[in-house]
């Protein structure tokens, strides 16, 4: 029991679905369930024990390494710096990011076990007579990362260049979030545009990359459309933070219809901007020493793939030429 576990859960960004609105709950339910087992039949996915957990099957695989070269070669011209993360970072960077204000739902942070060898035997007895074991364990010094974007602005501390920085990130994220819908998986990629400078370029970032994100998602047959939307933030006081973040359009969607008109279809991008949240909170200033501003796009790469799956069918090979082709798959 060496291994830190996972308990709670994280994330905001692409993975933002609008409420169901117009149809009876169960009908919607059905239909999502409905998805679910035909992408288990059609061995695209595979169950791996929990709701929202799931194996990826080989040829999956391809499709989201082709969304994702389709996104890179989509942006090239941005010339953004790549770089990784892992799907964990630190909590103080964590706490930095006042994630745990607006989502404590979807929170996930890593415990693991720091005790003494009589600690470890009581651990051990209370498992072998099937008590909760897991008060044995601590908060480790990792929390699990809930949107690509965030193990980034610590790194930059500091003054940028004139001109912001530009970034290419991607990697897993963590919502706790357990559903029947495939759609909503707790363990999730991402890929993210990301700039970082003054507040009318990151405006304008925003803006620009969600139009050509937009005709890209268009390009691969989706019926994508733009809609303003709010991220899941927790409580009466979240509902405030949604108004207000609707009101400025600070976060765009890109929604296709996974389920026809049992919902308002499901967000598979977004286009963010972050004021000078980040800059400010992490220390980040421009040339003329003001918290610098930011703004990101977000590929939900298994959202995209699954919609793709959802309008072109489960067997991907009798996808038209074109798709294949702009996902490399030809
Ligand atoms: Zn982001």
């Amino acid at each position: 029991m060496t291994n830190p576990t996972m308990t709670t859960a994280a994330v905001t960004s692409p993975a933002t679905t609008a409420p169901a609105a117009t149809a009876p709950d169960s009908d919607l339910e059905a239909a999502r369930s409905e998805f679910r087992d035909e992408l288990l039949a059609s061995g695209l996915l595979i169950d791996a024990g929990e709701l929202g957990l799931y194996g990826r099957s080989g040829l999956f695989e391809d499709v989201v390494d082709g969304i994702s070269r389709s996104v890179t070669r989509l942006l090239a011209d941005l010339n953004a710096e790549r770089m990784r993360f892992a799907p964990v970072f630190p909590r103080p960077e964590f706490e930095n990011t006042d994630y745990i204000v607006s989502f404590p739902h979807l929170t996930g942070a890593v415990n693991g076990f720091t005790g003494t060898e009589a600690d470890h035997r009581r651990l051990v007895s209370a498992r072998a007579n099937g008590e909760d074991w897991s008060a044995w364990l601590s908060p480790a010094e990792t929390v699990l990362v809930p949107a690509v974007c965030h193990p980034l602005y610590e790194r930059l501390r500091g003054t940028l260049p004139a001109g912001g920085r530009t970034f290419d990130l991607s990697g897993f994220c963590f919502r706790h979030e357990p559903s029947i819908d495939p759609m909503r998986l707790q363990a999730f990629r991402q890929q993210e545009f990301v700039h970082v400078g003054l507040e009318t370029d990151a405006g304008e970032f925003r803006n620009a990359q969600n139009e050509r994100q937009l005709a890209g998602l268009l390009d691969l047959g989706l019926d994508a459309r733009v809609v303003a939307a709010n991220d899941p933030f927790f409580g009466r006081t979240g509902r405030m933070l949604a108004r207000n973040q609707l009101a400025d359009e600070a976060k765009l969607e890109v929604v296709v219809p996974i389920y026809g008109d049992l919902d308002e279809g499901t967000a598979i991008a977004s286009a963010n901007n972050h004021g000078d949240h980040f800059g400010a909170t992490f220390g980040i200033q421009t040339v003329d020493g003001s918290p610098s501003a930011s703004s990101c796009l977000g590929w939900g790469l298994e959202r995209i793939a699954l919609a793709l799956v959802r309008t072109h069918g489960t067997d991907v090979a009798s996808w038209s030429p074109a798709v294949r082709s702009s996902l490399s798959l030809a």
